[in-house]
Order: C-alpha cells, then sequence, then structure tokens
C-alpha cells in the first residue's frame, strides 16, 4: 500500500467551536511523507506540522502551537484525514481555530470525497506499537497495545439518562470510519456551557453544531443520530488526536473515560518508551 494524498484543492467556510470567528478552510495536496501541515494562511503561510511536539493545551479541544503561533480544534478535520485513509496534505486556514462545521466529520469527509484521493510513489509507513503503554489519571485510562490492526475499545461514563456507560468496539478497515464515526456529533452540557462562555469559549457553539444536554434530555429537535452517538464521536477524538503522531498507528488502544488530554499523554509517553513501537512500510 503507497501513501495517498488528495487530488485537487478544496476549500469551505466555518465558525471556530470556541472562538465563534469565520474561517475559511482550503485542503491541498501534498507530496510523499509531508504528513498533514496546518498553514497560517494569515500569517504569512506559517506552519503548524500536525505533529505531538506541537500540543500546547487540550482540555476541551486539541491546540497547537509552534513559536507562539495557535491552532485550536484540529481533532475533528485529522480524524476525517486518517479516517479517509489520506496519508499527506496542506491545511491552510486564516485564523485561529478549525471550523467546527455540524460538530462532526461528516463534512470534511464529504470534501474529502469531493476532491478525491490519489495513490502516491512512496509506500505507506505505520508505527508499529511492540509494548503495552499506558497512562492513568484518576478514574481516566488508556492504554496501547499490540495489534495487527488499528482497533480502539472506548467505554465512556455520564451520568445522564442519554449516555449512561456506553462501550464500543472500532475496527479500522474500509469504510468503517465513515459509516459507524464520522457523522457523530460533539456534544456538552448546559451547566458545563454556561461555565465554558464565562470563560470566553463555546462562543461559536450552536445546535447546529453540538448536541447539547439538560440535565434530564438534550436541546436539538432532531433525534439522535446513533443511540450511541456519544461514545462513537470519542472515537472519533481518538482518532483525531492519534493522527498527531504523523502516520496510521498498528496497535490496540482502550481508552476509558478519556479525554483529549489523556490522548495527548498517551502518545507521549508511546514515544519516549524505549522498544516500544518501530516504524514499518505497509
Ligand atoms: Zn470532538
Amino acid at each position: 500500500m503507497n501513501q495517498t494524498t488528495i487530488k485537487k484543492s478544496i476549500g469551505t467556510t466555518g465558525v471556530g467551536l470556541h472562538t465563534g470567528v469565520t474561517v475559511a478552510l482550503n485542503l491541498k495536496p501534498a507530496s510523499e511523507d509531508t504528513g498533514y501541515i496546518f498553514v497560517r494562511t494569515d500569517l504569512d503561510n506559517f506552519e503548524i506540522p500536525a505533529s505531538v511536539e506541537y500540543i500546547s493545551y487540550c482540555s476541551y479541544a486539541t491546540t497547537l502551537m509552534r513559536k507562539g503561533v495557535v491552532l485550536s480544534t484540529c481533532e475533528h478535520l485529522l480524524s476525517a484525514l486518517r479516517g479517509s485513509g489520506v496519508d499527506n496534505c496542506f491545511i491552510e486556514i486564516d485564523n485561529i481555530e478549525l471550523p467546527i462545521m455540524d460538530g462532526s466529520s461528516e463534512n470534511f469527509i464529504e470534501l474529502i470525497e469531493k476532491a478525491g484521493v490519489i495513490e502516491q510513489d512512496a509506500p505507506r509507513r505505520s508505527l508499529r506499537v511492540l509494548k503495552s503503554v499506558e497512562v492513568v489519571e484518576g478514574d481516566r485510562k488508556m492504554s496501547i497495545a499490540p495489534s495487527e490492526k488499528f482497533e480502539i475499545d472506548c467505554v465512556i461514563d455520564f451520568k445522564h439518562p442519554f449516555i449512561n456507560r456506553q462501550c464500543l468496539n472500532y475496527v479500522a478497515e474500509n469504510g468503517s470510519f465513515r459509516r459507524q464515526i464520522a457523522s457523530a456529533r460533539t456534544f456538552g452540557f448546559t451547566q458545563e456551557i454556561e461555565m465554558l462562555r464565562k470563560a470566553n469559549l463555546a462562543l461559536g457553539g450552536s445546535l447546529e453544531n453540538a448536541i447539547v444536554l439538560t440535565p434530564e434530555g438534550m436541546l436539538n429537535e432532531a433525534p439522535l443520530r446513533f443511540d450511541d452517538e456519544f461514545v462513537r464521536h470519542k472515537i472519533l477524538d481518538i482518532i483525531g488526536d492519534l493522527a498527531l503522531l504523523g502516520m496510521p498507528v498498528q496497535g490496540k488502544v482502550v481508552a476509558e473515560k478519556s479525554g483529549h488530554s489523556v490522548h495527548a499523554q498517551l502518545m507521549t509517553k508511546l514515544l519516549k518508551t524505549e522498544g516500544a513501537w518501530e516504524i514499518v512500510s505497509t
């Protein structure tokens, strides 16, 4: 299997979930071994590679920073690129935050499909896990272990009648991301949203781009896209965050009540653990 990129440039516009700013997004083809590189077109095309080393902050979203230049909420787009099997892409944006679109990766997948995906000349490389690595933070836990495939076992647990405990096993294989994960939307709780707004976050949030949960139900009138849309979105986030490893992963992830910061800690620990991984051509 060789590396891939998109066939032609394609763009869209949207609003940043946390900053509320309008942003134009352009995806552009990139040569072999480029990986994903964000380009701030409003700042002289300053480049921020999608890489673990540039993770700066991750509580409500994953934010990258290089030399003081920030790029926020990158996980849903990276999830779409990884989930579509695109290896190399320039991601141009003219503001600080990626557009949230409908809160899932669906619009990004449609963009990528519209542009088309082409195979390149160099073989695809993967990061193959050789040894189990685990991080624990209170009742949050995440591990990655050797496996022939890329697989995620995910458990979430929220005291809410629509969620409670949801578990799902995801195996990356042809079309599974598109079918099972891509359209799962982000979600928030009304109490939490008030808090976020006070902290100047979630300014672009609306019922158009998130599931908003009240203590007993939800504000959105349209039904959930899946009964377990919440755990599916968590898997979407994990795939997007793990894309910061710079190549597809061959290993099994087990995540229990994980979040962006736990994902970041696991990646850092994995990369630092001697003999825990190797790069292979696939
Ligand atoms: Zn998310």
